[in-house]
């Protein structure tokens, strides 16, 4: 059988992209299906102009913490959103360029539209001018997924995360729903550019799956810059309240007023369309599709990576798998994708940065932790502290999880992830000189293990 081309990727997000790239370079013939904006998720609504806002707002800390610093501001300083959303929009098009500049390069075919698959080996485009077939050898699903909507009353009224990057003005009082990574970047980011907020969490903890003490510490952090934690409490329905603005009823007949509401609570894989069903392609109960450790699905020649395979949701992931899954179609350099001590980063404010094992997941895990004041807070005055956690193996010495919550935790995360995968020891850590002065030198310099609890 001759096809059109060796692999059609459905999706030109961080991982579609990445792996269609590879494989033209290794000589594959590549055609790439997108129905929106290249660069997906992470460039258009998401790691990129998420983290622009990050770092808009942080400014306000900066102003506030000067004037420990001897600093006298001529006028309390005014954020002009739309600027910024102007300034954030032309990044997030020079990279949507950059991606069409990339694939093109690369030798890969961009289709335009939307695209199903009708057996397979066949796929289906919706184009501008009309529907177009292509046949290939391996069709790649790289979809992604796309916010979940809640289904309490009311909620068609809230935003989710892809609507607070074209919002047309910053809402004076938001209340964000759910305790996971977006909704503590998002309640940090609204915070930090005036807004009062109030974050609605179910359950008795944020941050779902990472280190309880990081769990607590960060809890407290939010309650500190003035965020208004609710733990253990949901939004049962959302109203128009008088003012023009939402009103969200709580449990016991509480209500709270907001100007809007913005729900993030989880993810959900874009299979919906697909033809997945059609052509008996596995899925889990959530939609996402199962593969194999070779990104195979049952279906012998679709194979699925990224955010629609809803394991490890993350963009240095998806890109990792489009590498490796290139490789083994294509290359002669197969090999496998290490799924332990992959980093990973809260961007709140303070940000929070893990790498390896909670202190729950290592039994008789021996504990170096610390929990201090930045050396810059010293003279700002902030009431903010920095924690750092060590798990270490009782019988190796290896140090199997490092937990940060503080200033440039995400920066100096990176090292360490580095460190665990080449098997560092803490008598390694011990015998490193510290860098001063920084917070990351503490964490060489930790020499008492916590009391055993
Ligand atoms: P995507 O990037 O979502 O790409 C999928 C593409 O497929 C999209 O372009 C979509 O339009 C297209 N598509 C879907 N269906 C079809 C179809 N039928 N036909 C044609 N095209 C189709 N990760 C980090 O590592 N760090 C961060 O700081 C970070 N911040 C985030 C912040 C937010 C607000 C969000 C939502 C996510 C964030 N993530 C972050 C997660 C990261 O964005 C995703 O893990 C990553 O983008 C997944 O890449 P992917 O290739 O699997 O899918
Ligand atoms: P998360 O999985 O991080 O968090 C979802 C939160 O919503 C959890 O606190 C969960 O509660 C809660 N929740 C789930 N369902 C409901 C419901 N029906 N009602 C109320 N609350 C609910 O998802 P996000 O949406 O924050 O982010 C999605 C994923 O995107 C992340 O998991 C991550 O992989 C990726 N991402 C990565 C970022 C980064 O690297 N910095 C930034 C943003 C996103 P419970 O804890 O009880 O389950």
């Amino acid at each position: 059988m001759v096809y059109d081309y060796d692999l059609f990727t459905i999706g030109a997000g961080s991982g579609g992209v990445r792996a269609s790239r590879v494989a033209a370079g290794l000589g594959a013939r590549v055609a790439i299906a997108e129905a929106d904006r290249l660069g997906g998720t992470c460039v258009n609504v998401g790691c990129v102009p998420k983290k622009l806002m990050v770092y808009a707002s942080q400014y306000a800390d900066a102003f506030t913490d000067a004037r420990g610093f001897g600093w006298t501001l001529p006028e309390a300083p005014r954020f002009d959103w739309t600027a910024f959303r102007d300034a954030m929009d032309r990044e997030v098009a020079r990279l949507n360029a950059t991606y069409g500049r990339l694939l093109a390069g690369s030798g890969c075919a961009l289709i335009r539209g939307r695209a199903r698959l009708l057996d397979p080996h066949t796929v289906e485009v919706a184009t501008a001018d009309g529907p177009a077939r292509y046949t290939a050898q391996h069709v790649l699903l790289a979809t992604g997924g796309r916010p979940r909507r809640p289904l309490e009353p009311g909620t068609e009224r809230a935003w989710l995360s892809d609507d607070v990057f074209a919002m047309r003005a910053l809402p004076r009082r938001l209340l964000v729903v759910g305790g996971g990574y977006i909704a503590l970047e998002m309640a940090c980011v609204f915070s930090g550019l005036g807004a009062q907020v109030t974050l609605v969490h179910r359950g008795p903890r944020l941050l779902h799956g990472f280190d309880e003490d990081v769990r607590t510490v960060i809890a407290t952090e939010l309650e500190k810059r003035g965020i208004d934690v609710r733990l253990h409490t949901r939004v049962e329905c959302l109203e128009d309240a008088p003012s023009g603005g939402i009103c969200a009823l709580l449990p016991h007949e509480e209500s709270l007023e907001v100007d809007a509401a913005l729900y993030a609570i989880g993810r959900v894989p874009n299979t919906e369309g697909l033809g997945l069903e059609a052509l008996g392609v596995a899925q889990d109960a959530d939609g996402a599709v199962i593969v194999d450790a070779r990104y195979r699905t049952n279906v012998a020649s679709v194979l699925a990576l990224g955010d629609v395979t809803n394991r490890m949701n993350l963009t240095p992931v998806a890109i990792e798998e489009g590498i490796v899954l290139a490789h083994q179609l294509f290359g002669d350099r197969a090999r496998a994708l290490d799924y332990e001590n992959v980093p990973t980063a809260v961007f709140s404010q303070p940000p929070v940065a893990t790498v390896g094992l909670a202190e729950r997941e290592v039994p008789g895990a021996i504990v170096y932790e610390s929990d201090f004041r930045p050396m810059a807070h010293t003279i700002s005055g902030r009431d903010t502290r920095a924690y750092m956690k060590l798990v270490v193996d009782p019988v190796s010495d290896r140090v199997l999880g490092v937990h940060l919550v503080g200033p440039d935790a995400p920066e100096i995360i990176q090292g360490f992830a580095v460190a665990l995968r080449a098997g560092v020891t803490k008598a390694a850590l011990d015998a490193t000189v510290g860098l001063h002065p920084t917070a990351a030198e503490e964490l060489v310099t930790m020499r008492a293990p916590r009391p055993a609890q």
